[in-house]
């Protein structure tokens, strides 16, 4: 096989194609979002055991390098580069800042007390679709158009809550 020469390149592709065409078709059914989905979809379950089992043998291993990393004599720098990574490009951080970046009340601006308020509610109800702080916060930073979410600091948000009668515990059911 020469690489060199376009002809016999030409020709060890279509003979590739011809020899592969199942996994050629699926590959290009990858180029469809919508089928990709559908394709992991299977994957995931066809293969859960493995998926699981790898997921298994990959976290300890990663938590204990962090666990020592953070103890070791980079510990601090990493903590604070961890924390200030976080309130930079975190998602919340950028849900904040898509939402202009202080409290709409009082235009109050420190990150670490700024809140994601639900301008007409319901956010309690929103919460129990989502399985995770992780996967809230990725949907609210795709629909953070949608007008339904402003900034609140948390004092503003506290004396919301209670114009509202939106507290915990008048909550509980
Ligand atoms: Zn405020």
């Amino acid at each position: 096989m020469d690489w060199t020469d376009p002809e016999q390149v030409k020709q060890y592709y279509q003979d590739y194609y011809q020899t592969h065409k199942e996994q050629w078709s699926e590959y290009n059914e990858h180029r469809d979002p919508e089928r990709k989905r559908q394709w992991d979809k299977t994957y995931r379950e066809r293969h859960k055991e493995q998926i699981a089992a790898y997921g298994k043998s990959y976290r300890p291993k990663d938590n204990e390098w962090h666990k020592q990393r953070r103890k070791g004599p980079d510990g601090d720098y990493v903590r604070t580069y961890h924390k200030e990574w976080l309130r930079k490009n975190g998602t919340h951080a950028r849900i904040v800042t898509a939402l202009g970046g202080k409290c709409v009340r009082c235009s109050f601006d420190d990150i670490r007390a700024l809140q994601i308020d639900h301008v007409n509610g319901g956010g309690r109800q929103e919460e129990k679709l989502f399985k995770n702080t992780y996967q809230r916060d990725k949907y609210i930073l795709e629909h953070v158009d949608s007008g339904h979410y402003q900034v609140l600091c948390a004092n503003c948000n506290w004396i919301k809550r209670d114009e509202e009668n939106e507290h915990r515990w008048n909550m509980r059911e």
